[in-house]
Order: C-alpha cells, then structure tokens, then sequence
C-alpha cells in the first residue's frame, strides 16, 4: 500500500480540520450526534465463512463497542459482490447501512459494461481494513506438486481442468485471469456465490483449485485438507512458512494482495463516517483482532490508513491500475 504514504499526512491535516470546523450535529441530513440510535448492518458482498465475511465479523463487534450500538453482519451475495455493492449504493445515506468490499470495488467498473454503480460517485470510503495475500490452491488429490508442475498439468489438460472463483469480480477471479493469463490457458471456471463454500468443494475435491485469500485457506493449509502451490505476494506468509512465493515458483507476473475498505452510500453525513472511521481504528488496534489476523497470514492497516481519505486515494489508484491490467488481458465486459 505504499503509494498511498505520502498522502496521510496530507489526509490526516484535511481530518483534524473537519473535526474542528464540524458543527458536531446537523449535516444537512438530520442531527447525528447521538449515532447510532439503531444498529448498524454491515453487508459482506460473499457467502458467510468465507474471507471478507471472516474479516467483517473479526472488526464487527470491537467496532460496535467503539460506537457504544450493535453492528449486524448481512451477506448479500451475487454477481462477484456487485449485487451488494448496487444495494448499498442506494440505500438510505444515514450511516446505518455499511459495505464491506475488497479489491473487486475496484475492478468492477472494467469486468461489467452495465454496473449499475459507480464506486468513485456513489459512496463514501470510511477507511481501508487490510490487504490480505492469495494462495493457489488445490484439492488434495489434483496430480501437480509445484506452481510449475501445475501450468504444465493445465496446458496439458485444459478441456478437463476446473477453476472455482467467486463470480466475476471477485478477487478469485482476478487471481484467476492473471493465472491463466500467465499459463497462456483457457480453463473452465466454476463461479460460487463466495469462496466460502468454493473452499468446501475443494476439500471436497468437487473442483480442481483456485485462488484464495488466505484468511480463508490457511487453516486448511495447515490441517494437509488441500495442497498449497504459492503465496501471490512479493514475501512469504509468516503463518505459511513453507509455501513459496509465485516468484520464487516461478510465476512471478501473478502477484496480487486483497485490500480490504468500508463504504457507505454517498452522502452520509460527514461527521458520521468519521464515527464509523473513527470506530475502525479503535478495532484495528484491538490485540485481539491483530492476533486472529497474524494467525490467518494478515494484519491490520495503520490508523492512518483506515481514513475516509486515504481509503479513497487508494480506490482511484488501484480502479486505474486494475482497468488497465483488466483491458490488456482482454476479458469481456458482460
Ligand atoms: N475470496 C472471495 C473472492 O474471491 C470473496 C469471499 O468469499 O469472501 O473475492
């Protein structure tokens, strides 16, 4: 995340200033000094059990205890996270309706033609989460030992092999395409509604592998319940000392970490997101939800970097980064 570094002091200043010169109530949208008067639904865009529902829930109660209300958890799942993403974009801009979404907020816009939202127009970003690293990996029985032997075993077996992900738009899509991309293949991809139950499947050996963050495989990694291939991040995994690194395994275009932000619908009143904001950093510096990450191969992001503004720098950096990566790969918008 270090092309966003320069900008937090920048953004810090602009938050202190907004504290100060904010009246402390109306927004222009009702008086907001007694958020929350009702509880706070944050929507997971994945199946629950999955990684981004894992994450949601590890924050959602700290959070809570910051903002002195409840905080429900609601997946709402379909089409990627786009289905979620398009329900909060419209819903009531009160700070009572939380979205929860990873890297596909911003690889959405260049994978569909009809998106139905615009993630730069139609929320507020209230501060980055955590970037979690990918693993590929397979079902425990699939033939291919190494990262290498698995791009031979695919262009050798392209018509039978099969690739979960968790819908267009999801990061195990993305990691997907830059796989085959990079194996010079065209496999059969199985989409779930979130990599929840993808994973269960794999265990299961009903699909052959896929990419994952490891929030959600590192415990089935560990257990020997499916082979682990390569971590898709430029260092090892601390939690998975002996899974190599895709460059090390010899792919080393296929490098992708999976950042984490909250969002709510534009409009919110700005002293409101900064509560939620605010509510974030309290729970990120929680020991115990920095120790539940360490122990899935991930960490919180710095105070500093779970800001309205540095979330949002972050956003427009990766939709320019990732629709150029998206159009050179040629995949068609639906
Ligand atoms: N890991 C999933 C993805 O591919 C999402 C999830 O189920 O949390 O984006």
């Amino acid at each position: 995340m270090g092309t966003r570094r320069p900008r937090i002091i920048a953004a810090l200043a602009a938050v202190s200033l907004a504290a100060a010169c904010s009246p402390g109530g109306d927004g222009g949208d009702g008086d907001t000094t007694g958020y929350p008067e009702q509880n706070i639904t944050i929507v997971v865009p994945f199946s629950a059990g999955g990684p981004t529902d894992t994450v949601t829930r590890m924050i959602a109660d700290p959070m809570a205890e910051a903002l002195g209300g409840k905080i429900v958890v609601q997946n709402v799942e379909g089409a990627g996270g786009t289905v979620a993403a398009g329900q909060v974009a419209q819903a009531e801009p009160d700070g009572y309706t939380v979205l929860m979404h990873h890297i596909g907020m911003s690889t959405a816009p260049a994978l569909y033609k009809d998106l139905g939202y615009q993630p730069l127009e139609d929320f507020a970003t209230v501060g980055l989460v955590t970037e979690v690293p990918m693993t590929v990996v397979a079902r425990p029985d699939f033939p291919p030992a190494t990262l290498a032997d698995l791009t031979a075993y695919v262009k050798a077996n392209q018509d039978k092999v099969t690739l979960a992900n968790a819908g267009r738009g999801a990061a195990s899509h993305l990691c997907g395409l830059l796989f085959q991309s990079a194996a010079g293949v065209k496999l059969q991809e199985v989409p779930y509604q979130g990599t929840g139950p993808a994973l269960t499947d794999l265990v299961g050996g009903q699909v052959d592998f896929m990419c994952d963050q490891t929030t959600n495989t590192s415990g089935q990694i560990t257990a020997g319940k499916i082979k682990a291939y390569a971590v898709t991040t430029p260092e090892r995994v601390k939690s998975l000392p002996d899974v190599p690194t895709t460059t090390e395994a010899g792919m080393p275009q296929l490098q992708v970490s999976v950042w984490h932000g909250l969002y709510v619908p534009a409009g919110t009143p700005p002293e409101v997101v900064q509560k939620l904001s605010g509510a974030l950093q309290k729970a990120l510096a929680d020991q115990a939800v920095i120790d539940q990450m360490a122990e899935l191969g991930t960490a919180p992001v710095t105070a500093a970097d779970a800001t309205p503004e540095t979330h949002r720098a972050h956003l427009e950096e990766q939709i320019e980064t990732w629709g150029k990566v998206i159009a050179d790969a040629g995949v068609q918008a639906s």
